[in-house]
């Protein structure tokens, strides 16, 4: 059992104990943590200190908000298997994965603490005797509204970006991984001040109380439909919403390639993490040539994977994050089957205790279906077979989502066409993982706004200023 507490003010602890949510292992209902969830007192005392804390964090030079960083990255790197254990209690993802999450973490914080200091604003080019320059100042509070399917690393970018570019922090992880956010927000405030990071605790209620509060931006990391109710009050309010949000991404499946190897990245990105990462592959589109074989070895494949609890090393497929999400990815699986697809493996919730669902593959799937059209965010890779890459193409681009999109092809000229065709933030050829670093895309429709990652999210995070400044008494004015 973990002891989850709120942080206002620099205080640990803030407001009564509570235990208004409860977190279970998914893996075997065990109890993890109860949490409060905070009042409207509480968020308006952690927005006030964040208030207060903004000018000395803003004029605090950026190099030593750089090193603040780097030493909060040691902590986290001495901390990992902590980190990684309560990843898997508390969401159920294999323990190995989970160390992989930490460690994007640290390579994340570091990027930032880098960058931060050589982020800067530009001199013009205006009259000899004035001065013109774009200077860059962070935003003010940003509001931090995380999920919970890679809570690390999620969270190490967001706030990194965040607090390196000298804007204070109110962080509300989810309500599923709270323990992940209270242990990050420890080592964070190990070497921040008082005030500049603050932890409140809770579900909705509480995120839409800080995306209505007087912050300067709302940055919302989730699913479509919460960035667009956070996208609502922030026109209310003037802040900048920042919003990474759900995918539906599509794999594209060209004749030509060996349909064994297509199967073994179909799988990759349909079932990685149980199928709960945004850039899961969703959909699944075979040209007609290669459908039969592609389709007998993702089932093997799907069959072969080892399915279990989280901690134990071998596991390849932990659960889903809890029963309330298992009931929507086997509400959609039964939709797909009663509009005609084909179940070949999997699509059954299983007995036992903990919220497992198997790794499933759908035959016969079509465009309308919600498996193709909305996030699934499970284990299932429903497939429909096309007869021309321009067909599946065309069907790949047709979403209410832009988030990514991989294509397996031996064509060069293929490639070309689909990243340049394919309405999305990112294209991947012959790889659904994958993608050098400090990669930074513009997610499309539902998807989300704004750059999420990257060195432009330090771009989100500061707002440029342009100054122009001669002296009194015109021209030939002196000072
Ligand atoms: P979610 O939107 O339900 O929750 C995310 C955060 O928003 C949580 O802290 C939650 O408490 C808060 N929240 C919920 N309702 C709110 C409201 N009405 N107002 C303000 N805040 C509210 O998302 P989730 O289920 O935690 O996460 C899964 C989703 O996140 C998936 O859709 C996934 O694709 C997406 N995701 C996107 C990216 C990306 O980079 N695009 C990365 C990871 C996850």
């Amino acid at each position: 059992m973990y002891a989850v507490q709120q942080l206002i003010d620099g205080v640990w602890g803030a407001g009564p104990d509570a235990d208004d949510l409860l977190v279970l292992d998914p893996a075997d209902n065990a109890e993890v943590t109860r949490l409060p969830e905070a009042t409207e007192a509480q968020v308006a005392a952690a927005v006030k200190a964040s208030r207060v804390a903004a000018g000395g964090w803003a004029s605090t030079p950026a190099a030593a908000r750089g090193a603040a960083l780097h030493r909060v990255a040691d902590l986290l790197e001495s901390s990992a298997e902590q980190l990684a254990e309560a990843q898997t209690a508390e969401m159920g993802r294999p323990i190995g994965l989970a160390r992989g999450g930490v460690e994007a973490g640290v390579g994340t914080l570091r990027q930032y603490a880098e960058l931060g200091p050589v982020h800067r604003g530009r001199a013009l080019s205006g009259s000899p005797e004035a001065i013109d320059l774009m200077a860059v100042q962070p935003r003010g509070v940003v509001a931090a509204l995380t999920p919970w399917n890679d809570p690390v690393a999620v969270c190490c970018g967001l706030l990194g970006a965040a607090l390196v570019t000298g804007n204070t922090v109110i962080f509300k992880p989810s309500e599923r991984s709270p323990v992940s956010g209270w242990l990050l927000a420890r080592l964070f405030a190990a070497h921040l001040p008082p005030g500049v990071l603050s932890l409140l605790t809770g579900g909705a209620r509480v995120g839409a109380m800080l995306a209505a509060a007087e912050v300067d931006v709302v940055a919302h990391v989730g699913s479509t439909a919460t960035g667009r109710s956070i996208a609502a009050a922030c026109v209310a309010t003037g802040a900048k919403p920042l919003l990474e949000n759900g995918g539906s991404d599509p794999l594209v499946v060209d004749d030509g390639v060996d349909p064994v190897w297509a199967a073994e990245q179909a799988a990759l990105g349909a079932f990685t993490n149980s199928g709960q990462l945004c850039v899961a592959v969703e959909r699944i589109y075979v040209l007609r040539a290669v459908a039969d074989e592609f389709l007998s070895a993702l089932v093997r494949r799907a069959e072969s994977l080892r399915v279990g609890p989280g901690r134990d090393e071998r596991t390849e497929i932990g659960p889903l994050v809890d029963r309330r999400h298992r009931l929507l990815v086997d509400t959609q699986v039964r939709a797909a089957v009663a509009d005609g697809a084909r179940v070949l493996t999997g699509g059954r919730v299983p007995d036992g205790p903990g919220a497992f669902y198997p790794p499933t593959v759908l035959a016969d799937c079509s465009d309308e279906m919600s498996v193709m059209r909305e996030e699934t965010f499970g284990p299932v890779a429903p497939v429909l077979v096309v007869d021309s890459f321009d067909e599946a193409l065309s069907r790949a681009a047709h979403s209410p989502y832009g988030l990514s999109a991989t294509v397996l092809t031996g064509s060069m000229g293929h490639a070309q066409q689909a990243w340049r065709e394919l309405p999305v933030g990112t294209v991947k050829i012959n790889n659904v993982f994958g993608g050098a670093p400090g990669g930074a895309a513009h997610p499309r429709r539902g998807s989300g706004q704004g750059f999420g990652y990257g060195p432009e999210l330090l771009d989100e995070l500061t707002a440029t200023k342009v100054v122009h400044i001669t002296a009194p008494g015109g021209p030939t004015g002196t000072w």
